[in-house]
């Protein structure tokens, strides 16, 4: 295969997403496996090794829940010729709607890696891998978990910045959104009212997405809360989400650590959010609908 293959190929199945679903577990089973090749792993991954990672990487960073159907990508990876199973026939032969249970792939001990000529493609070109990973790792998750993402499937923090030949499917930004976020929020962030500037300059302040930018969710203040560089990145990882209408925050129970600082952290547990000037800049039910079903770890402290 070509670069411009192996990239198209890769393009072909970014459209992942479906309706409101967060779908991450394709992307999540093709950084694992090219940060395997990556780091000169064996070619083919059996599924008895994969399965506990996979798991980690689903709880970490996907939907609750989305754990229980870790091995789907595993088989239905194959459709997209970008995946290839070693195991019993009986198992390899089903048509490709029939997904073999987590026992069977296990029972069965069946691997699954990337077809031959993809495979050397990808091992000739480091840069390549680069690439890829950083194109599936930036449609799919937002710049504060990014980099949490590649290193935890065993991508360095050098990850090739090549960016790739065509991206007119890839959406713009509006570089408006975060005055228009900051300004609504009085430049303060919406949980600890953190507003620490530097003459004019603020500090660690954000404007975040409540539904992701890369789940399709618009550059509309209605869809953004300012918040410090740490409530942003612990909304991102669903460590706490804002009910609609109370605009009351709530913290995972999945949350935990030192006491002092996840004290810090709790404090906010069941406060409201600290609102914008103008009722026309309160977040959206349907946005915080979408991050509490989506991102949120289940299930909420009480
Ligand atoms: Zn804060």
């Amino acid at each position: 295969m070509t670069r411009d293959e192996v990239l198209r190929a890769f393009e072909e199945i970014r459209v992942w997403q479906r309706g409101d679903q967060r779908a991450v577990h394709k992307p999540l089973l093709i950084l694992y496996a090219l940060g395997r090749l990556l780091n000169n792993k064996a070619p083919m991954v059996n599924w008895n090794e994969a399965d506990p990672r996979l798991k980690e990487l689903l709880e970490e960073f996907g939907p609750a829940g989305s754990s229980a159907s870790r091995h789907n990508p595993f088989w239905h990876l194959q459709t997209d010729q970008l995946w290839r199973l070693d195991g019993p026939a009986e198992i390899l032969t089903r048509p490709p709607g029939a997904t073999p249970t987590l026992t069977e792939l296990r029972q069965g001990n069946v691997s699954g890696g990337f077809p031959e000529t993809l495979r050397y493609t990808l091992i000739r070109d480091p840069r390549l891998i680069g690439a890829i990973a950083r194109q599936i790792v930036d449609s799919h998750f937002p710049d504060t978990i990014r980099s949490d993402v590649l290193a935890a499937t065993g991508f360095p923090d050098d990850i090739s910045e090549t960016p790739l030949g065509s991206s007119s499917r890839i959406r713009r930004r509006d570089p408006a959104f975060r005055e228009r976020v900051l300004i609504a929020y009085q430049y303060r962030c919406g949980v600890c009212g953190h507003d620490l500037r530097l003459g004019r300059q603020t500090i660690g302040l954000e404007a975040a997405h409540i539904r992701w930018f890369q789940a399709n969710g618009p550059d509309v203040v209605e869809n953004g809360i300012a918040l410090c560089s740490m409530h942003h990145k612990v909304f991102d990882l669903g460590v706490f989400t804002v009910l609609p209408e109370t605009y009351q925050i709530v913290f995972s129970q999945h949350l935990n650590g030192d006491s002092e600082t996840t004290g810090r952290m709790l404090a906010h547990q069941g406060a409201g959010l600290i609102l914008p000037q103008s009722r026309e800049y309160f977040p959206q039910s349907d946005y915080l609908d979408w991050h509490r079903s989506q991102v949120f770890k289940k299930p909420a402290r009480t």
